[in-house]
């Protein structure tokens, strides 16, 4: 099996598929890795460690996607480089299917097949493959610093012989994978932390990290796998207000809620903004779904009456080596699922591969994908 990794071709991706340590483990399952010169520059692997690592490097894309079997990316590689795949060949990255469907056109157009490491069921056994956990990780720690950056105040609690300083008052709003993380991480720098979740599932992992679960009464919105099912506006109303009160305590808001496929729910209000003091942050890491602050705007700093509110979309890829080596640990388990003996072998009864696989033969598969698609293309 062909394996090939790019250069990211966004301006802010610093992250790259494949490390050298994992180009050695699919090197030596029998495959061959083919890597564009400089795509680890910024992830802290040099074109030699993947030489090391028994990979070849090459700088004409144009000559190595032709024979692609397997292109690994983090993001939807672009459609010029679609374009010069063979037909059949296997595209595995984080392809957005729910949120922008109408990029999926050139996998269609150009017979490609394409793995989108999103819709990876979420079973134990995929767990080793779980890349929305892993990013969700960093970016869940990473929200804490950037605020805890931004913040004219402390974390933690100081005694010293000027007197006490009181610790700050850290709100997190959406306790998954990458709210949890931010509990964990404002806890560890010392701050006082409250959680919300909508699903109730969530109270005990925020109170096992030493944070106060708020909690709705009577609202448990636990849907497939584990993931939040979208509520009624009555209550949303209700954990509007609920967050309303709280943000007035708050020194900071990290919000991360989100629904697969879903628009983010608003939780944060532009008067549950007016109600925190000046100085005080908001980092929503919901803004590539459209936020979970009424006010943020992605990717941009928005002051409010002195509240600064930060959207990031790609927080992850501000710690490139971190998530580099977690992101390329999962999809080289998840290549393993796509050949035998270094030969390629799609084995569609497998839950994982037919999960996952988005486009085949010109066709998109996953039936969710198929409504979303009709409704918006
Ligand atoms: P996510 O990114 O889809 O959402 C983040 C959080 O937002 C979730 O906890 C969700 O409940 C919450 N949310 C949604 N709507 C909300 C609202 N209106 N108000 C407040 N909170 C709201 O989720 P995720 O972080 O990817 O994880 C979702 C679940 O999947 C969690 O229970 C997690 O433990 C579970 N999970 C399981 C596995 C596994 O392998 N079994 C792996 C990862 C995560």
């Amino acid at each position: 099996m062909q394996v090939v990794v790019l250069k990211e071709s966004s301006a802010d991706e610093f992250r790259v598929a494949l490390v050298p340590e994992s180009a050695k483990k699919l090197v030596t399952a029998e495959n061959k890795v083919f890597v564009e010169t400089g795509a680890g520059d910024l992830a802290g692997a040099t074109d030699s460690d993947y030489k090391q690592a028994g990979a070849e490097i090459s700088d004409s894309p144009e000559e190595l996607l032709p024979n692609t079997d397997v292109l690994l990316a983090i993001n939807r590689p672009p459609d010029a480089s679609l374009s010069k795949l063979k037909k059949g060949a296997i595209v595995v990255a984080l392809l957005r299917p729910l949120d922008e469907p109408e990029k999926l056109r050139p996998f269609i157009e150009n017979n490609l097949t394409a793995f989108s490491l999103e819709m990876i069921p979420r079973a134990t056994r995929a767990q080793a493959m779980d890349v929305l956990s892993s990013m969700a990780t960093i970016a869940g720690y990473k929200a804490v610093l950037l605020a805890t950056e931004k913040l004219p105040r402390m974390l933690p609690m100081m005694t010293t012989a000027a007197g006490t300083i009181p610790p700050a008052k850290v709100l997190i709003v959406g306790a998954g994978v990458a709210g949890l993380q931010a509990i964990a991480t404002a806890r560890r720098l010392g701050a006082v932390v409250e959680g919300f979740d909508i699903r109730a599932a969530a109270g005990e992992a925020v109170r096992s990290l030493g944070a106060k679960f708020l909690e709705l009464e009577n609202v448990n919105a636990e849907g497939e796998g584990g993931y939040a099912k979208e509520v009624g506006e009555d209550v949303m109303e209700n954990a509007r207000e609920l967050l309303t009160k709280a943000a007035a305590n708050a020194d900071c808001i990290i919000t991360t809620a989100q629904i697969p496929g879903r628009r983010a729910p608003v939780l944060i209000t532009r008067e549950a903004v007016e109600a925190m003091k000046s100085g005080s942050v908001i980092v929503d890491l919901a803004g590539a779904n459209g936020g979970n602050c009424e006010l943020a705007k992605p990717n941009e700093i928005v002051n409010h009456n002195g509240v600064f509110i930060y959207a990031p979309t790609n927080l992850a890829a501000t710690i490139p080596v971190h998530a580099s080596q977690l992101f390329s640990r999962n999809v080289t388990a998840f290549c393993n699922l796509l050949a035998k003996d270094g030969e390629l072998s799609l084995d569609f009864s497998d839950d994982i591969l037919s999960g996952s696989y988005i486009v085949h033969q010109g066709e998109i598969r996953n039936e969710r994908v198929k409504e979303i698609f009709k409704e918006r293309v």
